[in-house]
């Protein structure tokens, strides 16, 4: 294997609404889908379409959202000899409405996820440690965030954590001990409590974090592309301009694709390059994983 996600898988539950019911009432929808998601999933698919060996380490539910789960992942690759299943625990599961305007309200049920513990690092430890890069998300349990960091370190496997959602509770310290910190805009202010509006108001964001002891901090920025920061030194990576009809899962998009390049290159700003391009083909269809480009598709998409 390349590169190891240690993170969640999700299923997204999308009802498309007209309007939200009131408490009590009862209201018809116009439409209903099924999607596979997870910040983990999404990553580990995203570097399994471009041909990376990923393994993912997760867990998923016993109920009927499982098995699909994990066909998913192997429809495109990612190798799931480390993806169990929790007896009595319901699946990682994201109801979301979207109204008629696209706006979405997202509730998110972890389930399983909250099941993976650093033992399932130990279980996974002789796999684990062939890895080029290992991938980290928040959606599993800040102990075994921490714990794959230190096993991470320990091995001299690189890191990259991107902490999503954000939370507070991150002790930074563990985020310095990762070669790559990669939040977007609003994980960035959640995290410093400081604007980031501008330019100049993401860059003194960052320092704050820097000035921690962070080696390499990549912000994604949405239509305006994404920064690397290191030192005093920056760099801005351009966003590719495209039709947006839906932005869900760019970030993962970017990360997958990060890391795939970055494990065969060692080149982060062309990485970061072709991160923006294929997270620019993303956001022109609809949905997260579906929207990411193969191999193919995304060489197509080059010329
Ligand atoms: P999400 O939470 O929806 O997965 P995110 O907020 O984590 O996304 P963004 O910063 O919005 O991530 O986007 C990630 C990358 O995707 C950006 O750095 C940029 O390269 C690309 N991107 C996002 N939106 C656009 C857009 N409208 N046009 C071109 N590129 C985009």
């Amino acid at each position: 294997m390349s590169i190891a996600v240690i993170g969640s898988n999700m299923v997204d539950l999308i009802t498309y609404i007209e309007t939200m019911p009131k408490m009590g009432e009862t209201l018809e929808a116009p439409d209903f889908s099924i999607g596979c998601g997870g910040k983990g999933a999404n990553q580990a698919v995203a570097a399994a379409k471009l041909g990376a060996k990923v393994m993912m380490l997760s867990k998923v539910g016993d109920d009927i959202f499982a098995d699909n789960t994990i066909a998913n992942l192997q429809k495109f690759g990612v190798n799931t000899d480390y993806v169990e299943k929790v007896t009595g625990v319901s699946s990682g599961v994201a109801p979301i409405f979207v109204d008629p305007s696209s706006q979405n309200r997202i509730l998110i049920i972890k389930g399983a996820n909250n099941y993976l513990k650093p033992a399932d690092i130990d279980r996974a430890e002789a796999e684990l440690k062939k890895c080029k890069l290992i991938i980290l998300q928040l959606e599993i349990p800040l102990e075994t965030v921490y714990y794959a960091i230190d096993f991470a370190n320990k091995h001299n496997i690189p890191l990259i954590l991107n902490p999503a959602p954000a939370s507070k509770a991150l002790d930074i310290d563990y985020a310095c001990k990762c070669d790559f910190f990669v939040p977007n805009e609003t994980e960035l202010e959640i995290l410093t409590g400081l604007p980031v509006t501008s330019m100049q108001e993401i860059r003194t964001a960052a320092d704050t974090l820097l000035a921690k002891g962070l080696k390499n901090l990549i912000v994604t920025l949405g239509d305006k592309g994404a920064v690397w920061l290191r030192g005093n030194e920056i760099t801005h990576i351009e966003p590719y301009r495209v039709n947006a009809i839906d932005t869900s899962g760019a970030g993962d998009a970017f990360i997958g694709c990060f890391a795939h390049y970055y494990v065969q290159t060692k080149d982060v700003e062309h990485s970061m390059q072709m991160a923006s391009l294929f997270a620019a083909y993303s956001v022109t269809g609809q949905g997260t994983q579906s929207s990411y480009p193969d191999k193919q598709a995304f060489e197509n998409f080059q010329q």
